[in-house]
């Protein structure tokens, strides 16, 4: 099978779907059953050797499951995809007939993990999907990939499923959509899609996050399904059923990725209003950068140290109780202010330092 054409048959809505883990035969068959009925599933995932962060937690039924799976996948006529860490699950999952492998967060993250599945990997043609790495390093993700393509895997593609932080107010896992919106400037010719799901780590917010990433230009989603969410094994609280799938997927919108002519007049003067607007901002940013030159001259002569750390707590403050009438959210202000006040004091540093 070659994936990355399929992806690209499916006009941007391919999904993967299928349980965190592979429970049963049954538990398989009846999430393949219930999903092939749908029609808008392409390929079937299902957890066989699980990466737990914690021991003691439920770490996959192993390659027992494999038959499972395949078989599943066989009987609804679904290609079918399962998670790889190490060189025994390369091999066993390529005996059993797996069609897709992918890589998982905490195996992109490993370097040697990595170049051992590409080593195992020569000369086989399957394809393989990479998650991005736990951590919000994309070069990482970049390498993971590039370890593959060098071992002459060719048919790659991408999985944005958020980040590892800690106590985040509303993710499991941090979406950082620069990171994937880096990567597909990047790596243009790998598909991307998103796993909303571990984004997520609930229910409530999957639509949201589905809609962002197609909005974002993303070709697909891979969503957790179970035949009984509640009860699954691993991941219950993000998992939905076929059913509820199906629903998230007729909400979701398509937008058209390209501009129309006929649109493009009203949009070409807004961007010019903007590119005006960009340009007195640069201007006055380069202005205010001046003075900050002035002033640190003046602390040179005066022996005055750089940080006023009472005069940007008000400043900042200031700003910052306006979020709600200017419409620019509090993370926004802060880290437009931030950078700011860093390149501020960077130049005053390189004024009082001079000579
Ligand atoms: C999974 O897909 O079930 C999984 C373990 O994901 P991740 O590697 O993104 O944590
Ligand atoms: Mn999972």
């Amino acid at each position: 099978m070659k994936l990355r054409e399929k992806i690209k048959e499916h006009k941007r809505l391919f999904v993967v779907a299928g349980p965190c883990s592979v429970e049963s035969q049954e538990q398989v068959e009846d999430i393949a059953k219930a999903l092939s009925t749908n029609g808008k599933t392409s390929l079937l995932r299902g957890g066989i050797w699980k990466p737990r962060t914690r021991p003691d937690s439920f770490e996959g039924v192993g390659a027992i499951g494999l038959p499972w799976l395949v078989g599943a996948g066989r009987k609804y006529k679904l290609p079918v995809a399962t998670e790889v860490a190490n060189i025994q699950h390369v091999e066993s999952a390529l005996k059993a007939g797996v069609d897709v492998l992918w890589l998982g967060a905490r195996t992109t993250a490993n370097p040697f993990a990595v170049q051992e599945i590409a080593d195992a990997l020569k000369g086989v043609s399957i394809p393989v999907m990479v998650k991005n790495p736990i951590n919000p390093d994309l070069n990482l993700w970049i390498g993971a990939l590039e370890r593959l393509q060098k071992a002459g895997i060719t048919d790659l593609v991408a999985i944005h499923r958020g980040f590892s932080v800690y106590n985040h107010p509303k993710y499991r896992n941090s979406p950082n959509w620069e990171i994937p919106i880096a990567f597909m400037e990047k790596m243009s010719d790998i598909p991307i899609i998103c796993d909303p799901s571990h984004i997520c780590g609930n229910r409530k917010d999957l639509q949201h996050v589905a809609q962002k990433s197609l909005d974002l230009n993303f070709e697909g989603v891979m969503i957790e399904t179970h035949n009984h969410p509640d009860k699954a094994w691993s991941d219950a609280q993000q998992q939905i059923t076929p059913e509820a799938l199906e629903s998230l997927l007729n909400a979701l919108v398509l937008r058209e990725t390209v501009i129309k002519k006929e649109e493009l007049d009203f949009i070409e003067l807004q961007r010019r209003k903007i590119t005006e607007i960009d340009d007195q901002v640069f201007e006055l940013l380069k202005e205010r950068m001046r003075i900050a030159d002035e002033i640190g001259n003046y602390k040179r002569e005066n022996g005055i140290v750089i940080l006023q750390a009472e005069h940007w707590k008000k400043t900042l403050s200031k700003y910052l109780s306006h979020s709600e009438d200017s419409g620019l959210s509090e993370g926004f202000i802060h880290a437009l202010l931030d950078a700011i006040h860093q390149e501020s004091i960077n130049h005053q540093n390189a004024v009082m330092n001079k000579g």
